[in-house]
């Protein structure tokens, strides 16, 4: 995590990530879901029995959360609304969990705006 703080300091925030690696298919990811907007995929490192990755197709400066403007509001709603459909889709009928990391102290380590679903075991609160 101070490694990704200290390389994410040094990175313009609007420099590409993996994440449009997975987009443009330059790498592999374990896609769920796609639209038009939205993409979303398996967390490489999964920290629940479901963990799925929604992100923008386009990142349009959301680098993350702390960088929304109006003009990203669809956006941000679609994520979220990408977010109930994966869940469904996992059979998550007894919850889940919905979390954007921002910055450093957020735990931030991918600086493209991304929702992570968690679900397939018992949340914790608060979270570490
Ligand atoms: P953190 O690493 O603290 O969870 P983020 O909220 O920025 O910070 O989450 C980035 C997520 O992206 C991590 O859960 C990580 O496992 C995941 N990830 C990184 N690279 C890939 C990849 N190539 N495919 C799928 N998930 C990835």
């Amino acid at each position: 995590a101070a490694l990704a703080a200290a390389a994410a300091a040094s990175t313009p925030l609007d420099s590409p990530t993996i994440f449009d690696k997975i987009v443009n298919k330059e790498i592999p990811a374990n896609v769920v879901y796609e639209d038009d907007k939205v993409l979303a995929f398996r967390d490489i490192n999964p920290q629940a029995p479901t963990h799925i990755l929604i992100i923008p197709k386009v990142k349009d400066g959301l680098s993350g959360l702390s960088k929304a403007e109006e003009r990203h509001c669809e956006v941000l709603g679609r994520l979220l609304y990408t977010a109930k459909l994966v869940a469904k889709q996992e059979g998550l009928e007894d919850g889940f969990r919905v979390v954007i990391n921002d910055g450093p102290a957020g735990c931030q380590s991918v600086y493209h705006i991304h929702v992570h679903v968690l679900g397939g075991r018992q949340m914790n609160w608060p979270p570490g």
